[in-house]
């Protein structure tokens, strides 16, 4: 390790929710004198930028066009992380900046109102058009905001325009979805309603949202929307009486920004695996008053799903050691749910980022002594997992490649990302997302 880049500290025990909606957590042990060990690291960083969060989000809102405004090396980027929609439209492309755009030779702003205006008159089924800044655009200092003002104006009322930055200078990998979404929390309408509504922050699959509003129509808890909604015509409303549960830990500036329109955030864990869902609906639940009897027997048949299913692959995990490398800012959930539920032994977590409010119940379900790695000094924390001999390393593409081919089984963080693995029926195809790697490496070292 190198110490010059690395500042530890313990973190005290965290302390789970604070009491708007009275979250108890049902699932939490006792925390007194257990606590976490925490280490920041500044170095070089291994990392996919914002625009990665474009995979996801096309898929979610569908009737949006991302446009990255960047260089090819953000079209080959986007091309190679989403693969090649072969039949159908494809919602998502690139406006190349030229080198004469970057010599300042042409007037960019007018060349992108070309790409815009060619695009919307061949695709009238595109309602939102987010314009999304990328290294390049920020290094010509090209004001895509200013921009999304003028093209809105244009296209009112038939197209929004948008602009958040998915640059690598600005954002890692799901801070692009946080800026995507932020950036749509001044268009959502205000909520007139006196009573309260529940309003889940985080892109879900379609699947995930489905059983959700099935389990909160149980619980008696509504209505509910979901953020960032399937089409963009139906965003949700938010206003003072906006209780918000975070789906996704990476959340930060969107829970601000929804906050700051006078949305009341539950605190929770984050709803994988058994534990961290029952919890996760256990906030909403002590919001809307539902009685801990309603409340068990509300969640016992999804409780019982998940179980059947996570004791399915535990023997397979159970006792494995585990290195998490930061990328998603997912790894302490992902921490939590492993070493709970699976019995995995954690050697180390790493996080781009750690939002200490955001996380706090996760934090307080973590085993005692946990080393927690904010921000990264990548040859330093290889040479920490070499050390470590580990069974299974959850990281980034760029590390997977060189990892395996020194015998170590890994897990690509950004799977974890595209797959739908919230909520109670998807815990056990969670677990399997991890036992595979270790599967395919032992049928490799057979042969
Ligand atoms: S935004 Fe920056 S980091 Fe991302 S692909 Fe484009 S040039 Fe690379």
């Amino acid at each position: 390790m190198n110490p010059s880049a690395t500042a530890s500290s313990a973190l005290p025990p965290a302390s789970p929710p604070a009491s708007s909606g009275a979250a108890e957590l049902p699932c939490a042990p006792a925390v007194a004198g257990q606590h976490i060990s925490l280490q920041h690291e500044r170095g070089q960083q291994q990392v996919f930028c914002g625009l990665a969060g474009i995979v996801w989000l096309h898929r979610k809102i569908q009737d949006a066009f991302f446009l990255v405004v960047g260089s090819r090396t953000c079209a080959h980027l986007m091309q190679s992380a989403a693969g090649v929609m072969i039949f159908a439209e494809p919602r998502f492309g690139t406006a190349i900046i030229e080198d004469r755009d970057l010599a300042g030779l042409a007037n960019a702003h007018a060349e992108l109102d070309r790409v815009v205006t060619r695009l919307l008159e061949r695709r009238p089924d595109i309602r939102m058009l987010f314009l999304v800044g990328s290294c390049p655009s920020e290094v010509i200092k090209l004001d895509l905001a200013r921009a999304a003002e003028r093209l809105s104006q244009t296209f009112a009322p038939a197209v929004r325009v948008v602009d958040y930055s998915g640059s690598g200078l600005e954002t890692t990998f799901t801070q692009g979805e946080d800026a995507c979404l932020a950036a749509l929390v001044p268009l959502l309408p205000a909520a007139t309603d006196s009573a309260p509504s529940l309003l889940v922050v985080g892109t879900l699959a379609d699947v995930v949202e489905d059983q959700f509003r099935r389990q909160f129509a149980a619980l008696g808890i509504g209505p509910v929307d979901f953020f960032p909604p399937r089409r963009s015509t139906a965003l949700p409303a938010v206003g003072a009486n906006t209780r918000f549960l975070l789906a996704q830990p990476y959340l930060r500036d969107t829970a601000r920004a929804l906050e700051g329109r006078g949305a009341t955030h539950l605190p929770a864990p984050f709803p994988l695996g058994a534990e961290g869902t029952l919890a996760w609906l256990k906030a909403a639940a002590d919001a809307w008053r539902v009685s801990d009897a309603d409340f068990a027997t509300a969640t016992a048949a999804g409780v019982e799903r998940a179980e059947r299913a996570l004791a399915r692959y535990r023997p397979a995990l159970a006792g494995k050691r585990v290195f998490l490398f930061p990328d998603s800012q997912l790894e302490p959930v992902l921490a939590r749910f492993l070493s709970r539920e699976l019995g995995m032994t954690l050697i180390e977590v790493g996080t781009p980022f750690l939002h200490r409010a955001h996380l706090a119940a996760e934090l307080a379900l973590l085993p005692a002594g946990t080393l927690i790695t904010e921000g990264q000094d990548v040859d330093a924390q290889l040479d920490r997992c070499r050390a470590s001999a580990p069974d299974l390393v959850v990281c980034g593409l760029g590390l997977a490649n060189p990892l395996e081919a020194e015998g170590i089984a890994t897990k690509w963080s950004i799977e974890l990302v595209f797959s739908p693995i919230h909520g109670f029926d998807q815990a056990g195809d969670l677990a399997e997302l991890f036992v595979r790697p270790l599967e395919r490496r032992q049928r490799l070292t057979g042969l």
